[in-house]
């Protein structure tokens, strides 16, 4: 079941399965763009914050914050490669998925196997929910400092490890950069993986 569908993107770069999952990288506001899930980059106080959290609440409204307070209360935050799952408010997408992304240090404090947690607790979450399709941030190469030549290849890893394995609910991801820079060093990632542009 498709709630939303994110096919009517043209323009992009994008890499079809064999059973015909679809991976996709657009550039552009990811609150803007139609999904069943909406995937955020949180922290793990899950207290808000700038960037595209800050984003994602400002669209969403403020139920999206009381279901993270009843969140909190309950289990105390959200760890660290982990994530959490609320309503999406006013965004166009049924669910929002908190993702707590490592803060980078010096890469040698299991920061790209946290980083690749984020991508394969999202995708599990999605499976949970029976979503169709999910969209995701750069998680933690903003204000967490990930260097983005090194987190673009392990979230493409991730999203298309789950899409080839192909027996699930999740039939497209779509990841959505914030700058023309971003979509480039996601881009060579995605070339590396087989991955075309389009027109
Ligand atoms: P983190 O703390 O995990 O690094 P940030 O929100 O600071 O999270 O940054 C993650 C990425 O999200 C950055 O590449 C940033 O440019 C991007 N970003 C910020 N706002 C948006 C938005 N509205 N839509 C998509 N990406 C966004």
């Amino acid at each position: 079941m498709a709630w939303a569908t994110i096919l009517d993107y043209d323009s992009g770069m994008e890499k079809r399965f064999p059973n015909g999952n679809l991976l996709r990288l657009v550039t552009g506001d990811i609150t803007s763009i139609p999904a069943d899930a909406i995937v955020n980059a949180a922290n793990s106080a899950l207290a808000g914050g700038g960037g595209v959290d800050g984003a994602i609440h400002r669209a969403g409204g403020p139920s999206i914050m009381r279901e993270l307070d009843r969140i909190r209360a309950s289990a105390g935050g959200c760890p660290t490669g982990s994530a959490v799952a609320t309503a999406a408010g006013a965004l166009p997408a049924r669910w929002v998925f908190h993702a707590v992304g490592p803060v980078y240090r010096d890469g040698r404090r299991g920061e790209a196997e946290l980083l690749a947690s984020c991508y394969r607790t999202c995708l599990a979450l999605a499976e949970e929910r029976k979503a169709a399709t999910i969209s995701f941030p750069s998680i933690s190469t903003g204000a967490y400092g990930y260097p983005i030549e090194e987190a673009a290849p392990i979230a493409l890893r991730e999203i298309s490890a789950h899409l080839e394995s192909g027996t699930g609910s999740v039939r497209e991801a779509l990841v959505v950069l914030f700058s023309k820079s971003d979509y480039e060093i996601y881009g060579l990632a995605l070339a590396g993986l087989g991955g075309e542009q389009l027109e």
